[in-house]
């Protein structure tokens, strides 16, 4: 029989995009920082700044569609990890931007205006076919999940975009998974409901993220049938410090248990964290512990790495590999 590689929580990668709040210098304008999370900038149109103020919020469809057109998106790639045994079982797609003058933009601030626009269709769909053609080059035992705005979901062809994704690239429906928030209760759900079903007809799955953190009732949980729950790292972070958020996480893994939905625990960044959710129960893990994002060369370095040592039968966690820049 072949070795599983032994339960760890060694970090796979220490590689980060920036923190949210540090301070980005402007592009063509000398000595200029500001914080990140200001995001007005009154670059002046030296050195081949914007002579107009940018404000994230305040862009247009048409500013997206040229970020697009212009490559500035990527994708950086999470690995997530059994939490049984620590091998990689899949990595999150996460959204990149590099602003010629603003720096890197946090998807934090920028998927709303893109959502409020409806430019995050063709971005969603680019990020879509990207992780889908990343994925087909990992080995099998790793899926690919995908971030999808509620917007996304709207759209009624949004199924045979996702079939039109797996076709180009080959990838196996059954190696994608989609990540819905609970937002998608606030469009029709009709539609968003008639959308899910025929994904999972299709064999992809679907999990919901952020679980938790928006203000709807239990009860569309059995309305969509979700294949997955990611417990938001917000009940994470309380872990260690009280009861009460132990037997929130604790909580929230029994609903997934009775509803017959995996466990995926994210935003881990300690030891103590990483052991809580194993003894909860939690099916894999994700967070800063494990890895950071990664680029999808990392991540595929990663795979490879554990694909040969599963070859060679080969026990112990995941190899540590050195740190490599995020896109
Ligand atoms: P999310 O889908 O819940 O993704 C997890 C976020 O938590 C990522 O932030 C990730 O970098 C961060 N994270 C992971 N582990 C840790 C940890 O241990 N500690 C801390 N402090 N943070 C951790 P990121 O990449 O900034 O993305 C933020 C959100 O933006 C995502 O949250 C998701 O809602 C959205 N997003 C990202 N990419 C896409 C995309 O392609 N499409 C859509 N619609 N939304 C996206
Ligand atoms: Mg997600
Ligand atoms: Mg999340």
């Amino acid at each position: 029989m072949r070795s599983e590689p032994a339960v760890s929580s060694q970090r796979l990668h220490r590689a980060e995009d920036r923190p949210c709040i540090e301070p980005v210098q402007l592009s063509g304008v000398a000595g200029v920082t500001a914080p990140r999370l200001d995001l007005e900038r009154s670059a002046t149109g030296s050195g081949g700044a914007p002579r107009v103020p940018v404000r994230i919020k305040d862009l247009k469809a048409k500013d997206f569609r040229a970020a697009l057109a212009g490559g500035e998106f990527s994708l950086a790639y999470q690995p997530i990890v059994s939490a049984a045994t620590g091998a990689i079982t899949g990595c999150e797609a996460l959204l990149r931007w590099q602003h010629p003058f603003l720096g890197p933009v946090s998807p934090a601030d920028f998927i709303p205006p893109a959502e409020e626009t409806g430019a995050i269709r063709p971005i969603g769909a680019w990020v879509l076919e990207a992780a889908c053609r990343q994925a087909a080059v990992w080995p099998d035992f790793c899926r690919v999940s995908v971030n999808v705005s509620p917007v996304q979901l709207q759209d009624p062809g949004f199924a045979d975009r996702v079939v039109a994704a797996l076709r180009a690239s080959g990838l196996a429906a059954g190696r994608l998974e989609l990540e819905l928030t609970e937002g998608v209760l606030m469009g029709d759900v009709a539609v968003a409901l008639e959308g899910v079903a025929a994904l999972r007809a299709l064999g992809v799955s679907i999990a919901l993220d952020d679980f938790g953190t928006g203000f709807s009732s239990l009860g569309y949980l059995q309305r969509f049938a979700f294949d997955r729950l990611k417990i938001d790292r917000t009940f994470i972070r309380g872990l260690g410090e009280a009861r009460e958020s132990w037997f929130l996480v604790r909580t929230m893994h029994d609903i997934a248990h009775h509803f017959g939905m995996a466990v995926t625990a994210e935003g881990i960044e300690t030891e103590d964290e990483a052991r809580m959710l194993r003894e909860i129960g939690a099916t894999e893990l994700q967070g800063f512990l494990f890895s950071r994002p990664v680029a999808g060369a990392v991540a595929t370095a990663l795979l490879s790495e554990q694909a040969h040592r599963l070859r060679s039968g080969e026990a112990g966690p995941p190899a540590k590999s050195s740190d490599h820049p995020v896109p």
